[in-house]
């Protein structure tokens, strides 16, 4: 297998996160304040667990606060709109992130539209939502802005691409649309009532895997030299071990494909350096500075 064929997600966001932490340091010099990153966990979900002790690690390397607040699964809608709205309040806060996916009796909509636009660091607050879709300056979802950076190192400009998107979630595929969209790519989303899938994805230039089920995707779905974005993130067991697998059937696809990025170690440690990116954002805004030119963080 050639490395070079391999979209190396550690390496990209360590760069990312390395230039975020110059960026902060000037932009804490500058307001005399540190950047406060709220983290909200409901419940014990393990893997959501997880995903929070990396992200509040992540942030207190760049050298920003990171301040968690971790809620019993029983905590009712009321008391988790309440938190939001002292956050939303708090100086010291310039991003807040509710990790889903949050209990059943909690309208996560409703949580999510509470969050100031402004702090909205996960960038699914309907008026980012809308923001993105109308190609103005927003918050962009963590997950779906990391893949498009990846994409952007490969090639910038996807005119006359085709951009296949397997999900329509709110949280990746459909933001990853707007995304490619912007980057003039010709979209498809597909779903689980999209007809031959299969033969969709063939006609791929790029391929996005964000569906949630283990290796779906096989060689004999993509085109020659096409570009695999896998998001997938799924825990399996193989020969006695619990192992991590995307979407996308790696070592079957790797032959074929012309780039791809590996799970774990591709799209993951992009979301949580988009994270980061997105508070540096939040906080030149919420401290009324002007955002410099942050486009060497992407090269
Ligand atoms: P959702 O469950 O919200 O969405 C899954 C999408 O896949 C839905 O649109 C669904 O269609 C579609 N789908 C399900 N089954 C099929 C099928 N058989 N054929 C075609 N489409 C299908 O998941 P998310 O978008 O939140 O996440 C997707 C994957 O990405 C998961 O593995 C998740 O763990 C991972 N993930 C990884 C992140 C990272 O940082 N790397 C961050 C976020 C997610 P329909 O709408 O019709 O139900």
């Amino acid at each position: 297998m050639s490395d070079n064929k391999v979209i190396d997600g550690k390496l990209i966001s360590e760069e990312i996160r390395k230039k975020v932490k110059i960026f902060g340091d000037e932009l804490k010099k500058k307001s005399g304040k540190t950047p406060g990153l709220a983290v909200v966990l409901v419940g014990e979900n393990p893997a959501s667990r997880v995903y929070v002790k990396n992200k509040i690690e992540k942030t207190k390397e760049v050298g920003f606060k990171s301040i968690e607040h971790r809620l019993d699964k029983s905590v009712t809608e009321k008391e988790l709109l309440e938190l939001v709205r002292k956050l939303n309040k708090d100086e010291n806060i310039q991003g807040i992130l509710v990790q889903l996916p949050l209990p059943d009796h909690i309208d996560s909509d409703k949580i999510l539209d509470s969050i100031e636009p402004e702090k909205d660091v996960d960038g699914f607050h309907a008026q980012n939502v809308g923001k993105l879709w109308s190609g103005l300056n927003s918050l962009v979802p963590c997950t779906p802005l990391g893949c498009s950076i990846m994409i952007k190192k490969i090639v910038n400009d996807l005119s006359g691409k085709h951009a296949v998107i397997i999900g329509r979630s709110n949280i990746v595929g459909k933001p990853m649309a707007a995304l490619l969209l912007g980057m003039n790519a010709t979209v498809t989303i597909c779903h689980s009532r999209t007809k031959d899938l299969k033969a969709v994805c063939n006609e791929a230039d790029i391929l996005v895997a964000a569906v949630g089920i283990p290796e779906m995707v096989k060689s004999n779905w993509i085109k020659k030299d096409a570009i695999i974005i896998d998001v997938g993130i799924n825990r399996i067991e193989r020969e006695g071990k619990n192992i991590l697998v995307g979407d996308v059937d790696y070592d079957d696809c790797f032959e074929v494909c012309s780039m791809i990025t590996p799970v774990p170690g591709g799209v993951g440690p992009m979301t949580i350096a988009c994270l980061l990116l997105n508070t540096l954002l939040t906080s030149y805004s919420q401290y009324n500075l002007e955002t410099p030119d942050l486009s060497s963080i992407f090269k």
